[in-house]
């Protein structure tokens, strides 16, 4: 049965030689070889599969996708794309070397910190800041910074032990950084008295977390973070997306900051529409205390993140944003770029919904318009199924995009 399979060398030559297409041919041949023995049967030409495969594995993996479902921070497809201007941060820093961490006027060792904090003050009306690899690792880190040892309580309303996904759970989270989580409150009320009640002497921050991915209605209440500012214990608000204006009933991180929360905790690709990145703002101590904290280093933000985010700082210095998931969430008048997705794929006009998505304002739908199509796969292109049709939504399609589809089909 294995004797079907052509030598490594041989296919290697088939599908051009060279040492990555050695590579290429061993891994083919070493997956095909367990599958004929885990009892597959034989195909009829075992070298045209194997080059096929072998070829497929010398493809990218991590490729470019069109993002045609209308989910503006689509999960799976990388949420925010990049702004131009973050593109280029990224290209240029990528190309050399940096002033990552040196302070290029004395030559004395700099803080990575120091590219972002500025602007996250600027922005945010906080007195200190800094960015680490992702929103989950800023929770963690604030959960780790202000629960002392001497102090382990965390004080969590009941309606706010939130699972965020991929099994980040609040619960879990305060017992992984050795915190005792005290609960208080009810799943759909909590009152400032329940906190009073629950703070004493161990008590090392109360924290709240935004219920980003899901809404509660009806008989529901809990605490504006200012009230509980006022209990005497350092706040972490872990507000999830990020908002810094005004954006439909997301939790600004401004208000937070006002509010007198220690630190406010968010993402920098979801709403911010920058790189994966976790920001904490707040006082002075509380960020000295999780900038000097151990696990500060092993969720240090990378240097190809960091400039994507300074750039898309700089850009929210504007009060209109150039910034494309921005601008999805603001585009009302998807109908031309409809019209053009149509004339292209000889689809169908038709009015569509979109969502926000990456866990974020759950309950908003967009309305625009967008084309149906006999269902079909384009390559490359990620679109919606509904009612038997395939949905091709403008909405996180650039013109290039729609160019491309047009080729396409
Ligand atoms: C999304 C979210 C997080 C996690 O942020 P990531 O950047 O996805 O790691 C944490 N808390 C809340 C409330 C969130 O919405």
């Amino acid at each position: 049965m294995l004797r079907g399979l052509p030598s490594v060398d041989a296919l290697a030559i088939r599908i051009g030689g060279g040492g990555a297409a050695v590579a290429a041919a061993r891994a083919a041949i070493d997956a095909r070889r367990a599958e004929l023995l885990g009892g597959a049967p034989a195909a009829a030409d075992e070298t045209t599969l194997l080059e096929a495969r072998a070829r497929a594995w010398l493809e990218p993996s991590l490729r470019r996708v069109i993002n045609a479902t209308g989910v503006i921070l689509h999960t799976n497809l990388g949420r925010a794309p990049l702004a131009a201007a973050a593109r280029e941060a990224v290209a240029r820093i990528a190309e050399g070397y940096g002033n990552l961490e040196m302070d290029m006027a004395t030559g004395a060792r700099g803080s990575r910190h120091d590219h972002v904090e500025r602007l996250l003050v600027a922005l945010t009306g906080a007195e200190a800041a800094i960015a680490v690899n992702n929103g989950a690792a800023a929770v963690l880190l604030a959960v780790a910074a202000l629960g002392a040892a001497d102090r382990p309580e965390i004080v969590v309303s009941r309606g706010q032990l939130i699972e965020i996904g991929g099994g980040f759970r609040i619960p879990e989270v305060v017992a992984q950084m050795g915190g005792r989580l005290v609960e208080v409150g009810t799943t759909n009320r909590t009152r400032l008295t329940d906190y009073e009640r629950a703070i004493g002497e161990h008590t090392g921050a109360i924290l709240r977390a935004h219920t980003s991915n899901f809404r509660q209605l009806g008989f529901v209440e809990e605490v504006p973070v200012e009230a509980l500012c006022t209990l005497g214990v350092p706040v972490i608000d872990d507000v999830g997306s990020g908002a810094l204006g005004p954006l439909h009933d997301e939790p600004p991180v401004r208000g937070s900051v006002a509010g007198g929360a220690a630190l406010v905790c968010f993402s920098g690709d979801k709403l911010l529409g920058g790189p994966q990145a976790g920001l904490l703002v707040g006082t002075a101590d509380a960020v000295a205390a999780a900038r000097s904290h151990p696990l500060a280093r092993a969720l240090r933000i990378d240097k190809l993140s960091l400039a994507a985010l300074e750039a898309t700082l700089r850009l929210h210095l504007d009060p209109e944003p150039d910034i494309p998931v921005l601008r999805m969430l603001r585009d009302t008048d998807t109908r031309a770029a409809a019209e053009r997705l149509a004339e292209a794929t000889g689809g169908e006009v038709v009015p569509v919904k979109s969502k926000v998505g990456g866990g974020t304002l759950p309950l908003l739908e967009l309305d625009g318009w967008g084309v149906a199509l006999a269902p079909r796969s384009i390559p490359g292109v990620v679109g919606r199924i509904e009612a038997g049709r395939l949905l091709l939504d403008p909405r996180t399609l650039s013109d290039a995009d729609i160019e491309q589809i047009a080729r396409l089909v």
